[in-house]
C-alpha cells in the first residue's frame, strides 16, 4: 500500500513538474502572438490586418514550438482558404508587425499639433491619442481600420486625446465656445 502511495505521489509530482516546466513556453507563446498585426499580404502585396490564434499557438507550445494559424484576416471570409503564407512574417518578427507597436512607434517623440505636448509610448490604460485628417477633423486612432493606418500616417497629424475632445466639441458646437486666445489672434 505504501509503495502504491509513493508511486501515486511520484506520478502527481511528475505531472505537476511537467505542467510547471511547460507553462513558461505556453505563456510566452500566448503573449507573443496575442494582438492584432499588420502584414503584407503575399498575394496582393498590400497591408492587411490579421490575428493569430494565440490560444491555439499556446496549446501547441506544450509539446514543442508553437504552431501558428490565423484566427482573423481583413480579407476573410472571401479568402479564408488562403495558404496563410503571411504567418512567416509574423514568425520572423512578431514584435515589429504588432499593430500596437506600429502605432506607438509612430506617435512616440511626435508632438500634438494643437498643444505641442510630446507623445511617449502608448499606454493600455490611457485614452487613445487621435489623428487629424487633412480636413482638420480628428478621431481616435483605433476608430480607423487598422490596415489603413500606415497610409494615413503619411498625411494625418498626431493629436493628443485632450485636444481631440476639445477640438471636436469646438467643431460640433461652435456656438457654445468662447475662445479668448483665438479671438485675440483674429482681431490682430
Ligand atoms: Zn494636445
Amino acid at each position: 500500500m505504501a509503495t502504491l502511495m509513493l508511486l501515486a505521489i511520484a506520478v502527481v509530482a511528475f505531472v505537476i513538474g511537467v505542467v510547471l516546466f511547460r507553462s513558461i513556453p505556453v505563456l510566452r507563446a500566448y503573449f507573443t502572438f496575442h494582438g492584432k498585426r499588420l502584414i503584407t499580404c503575399p498575394e496582393t502585396h498590400d497591408t492587411q490586418a490579421v490575428d493569430v490564434a494565440a490560444r491555439k499557438a499556446a496549446m501547441t507550445a506544450i509539446f514543442g514550438d508553437p504552431k501558428l494559424r490565423l484566427d482573423r484576416c481583413t480579407r476573410w471570409p472571401e479568402r479564408q482558404d488562403c495558404g496563410q503564407e503571411c504567418l512567416q512574417q509574423i514568425e520572423t518578427d512578431p514584435e515589429n508587425c504588432l499593430l500596437w507597436n506600429i502605432v506607438s512607434n509612430w506617435y512616440e517623440g511626435k508632438r500634438c499639433v494643437y498643444c505641442h505636448k510630446r507623445f511617449g509610448r502608448l499606454g493600455h490604460l490611457d485614452h487613445p491619442p487621435a489623428l487629424m485628417a487633412p480636413d482638420r477633423t480628428t478621431a481616435e486612432w483605433n476608430q480607423f481600420r487598422p490596415e489603413h493606418l500606415p497610409e494615413l500616417f503619411s498625411t494625418y497629424q498626431p493629436v493628443c486625446w485632450n485636444c481631440h475632445v476639445s477640438e471636436t466639441f469646438r467643431r460640433v458646437h461652435p456656438e457654445l465656445v468662447v475662445d479668448r486666445d483665438r479671438n485675440i489672434h483674429h482681431s490682430l
